[in-house]
C-alpha cells in the first residue's frame, strides 16, 4: 500500500488518540466513552475523504482501542503509512527565491520529512521567515518579515497557543493600473518555531488560503 497519511492528518489522529485514551482512563460511564469513540470515527472519516476502504480501516482501528499500550502500537503501526514531505533539491529551493542572493537554507538532511506539512525556516539576523509548500501540486516559496512578540498567542496556521511572531508578506499581485511602488502586505500571527507548528497543525486550510493570497 502507498503511504497515505499526511503530517496534518497524523497530528489529528494523535490528538484524537489522546482524547480517547484520556476518556478510557478517567471516565467510568461507558456511554460517554462510546460517544468519544464515535466522535473520533467521525473526525477521522472526515479527515480522509479520498482514502481507500483498506486505508480507512487502518486509521479507524484506533477508535476501537482502550489501553495505553494498544494506542502506542497503533500509532507505531501507522508510521509506515506516513507520507514524507518532498522538499525538492537545494537548487530547486533556491529557484523559489530568485531575488535573494545568499539564501540560507535549512539543513534538509536533518529534517524528519514525515513530520512536515510545510517547510519553514528563519533568517534571524535579517528578521525573515521563509515558507515552502506544495500549493495545488506546485512547490511555492514565500518570504516575509518576522517580528517576534516574545509572548504567547494563537498561531493562524496550527491554531494553538504558542510563542508567536507577526509574519508579514507582500502580495505579488497588483491591480492593473497600480503605481510602480504599489504593494499590499498581509500579516498574521504565527508560531516562532516552525517545528512546533508542524507538530500541531491538523488542518491545512488557513495556510493554503494565506499562501494563495500572497502568490496569486
Ligand atoms: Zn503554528
Amino acid at each position: 500500500m502507498q503511504p497515505f497519511i499526511r503530517n496534518h492528518q497524523y497530528n489529528l489522529i494523535k490528538k484524537q488518540v489522546g482524547l480517547l485514551q484520556h476518556a478510557c482512563a478517567t471516565v467510568a460511564d461507558p456511554k460517554i466513552v462510546e460517544s468519544v469513540r464515535s466522535n473520533m470515527q467521525f473526525k477521522l472519516t472526515e479527515a480522509f475523504p479520498e482514502a481507500s476502504e483498506a486505508a480507512r480501516e487502518i486509521v479507524l482501528r484506533g477508535s476501537g482501542l482502550g489501553t495505553a499500550p494498544e494506542f502506542q502500537l497503533y500509532l507505531a503501526a501507522l508510521d509506515s503509512h506516513r507520507i514524507a514531505f518532498e522538499t525538492g533539491t537545494e537548487q530547486q529551493l533556491k529557484k523559489l527565491f530568485p531575488k535573494i542572493k545568499k539564501l540560507k537554507l535549512p539543513d534538509l538532511a536533518a529534517l524528519d520529512l514525515k513530520a512536515i506539512s510545510y517547510l519553514g525556516w528563519s533568517d534571524i539576523a535579517a528578521n525573515k521567515l521563509f515558507i515552502v509548500y506544495p500549493l495545488n501540486g506546485r512547490l511555492v516559496g514565500i518570504e516575509g518579515r518576522f517580528t517576534p512578540t516574545n509572548k504567547k498567542g494563537t498561531c493562524f496556521v496550527c491554531n494553538r497557543q504558542t510563542e508567536v511572531g507577526l509574519f508579514t508578506a507582500l502580495t505579488k499581485s497588483r491591480p492593473a493600473n497600480a503605481s510602480p511602488d504599489y504593494y499590499k502586505a498581509i500579516g498574521n500571527y504565527m508560531c516562532a518555531d516552525s517545528e512546533v507548528c508542524n507538530h500541531n497543525i491538523t488542518d491545512l486550510a488557513a495556510l493554503e488560503q494565506f499562501l494563495s493570497n500572497v502568490v496569486k
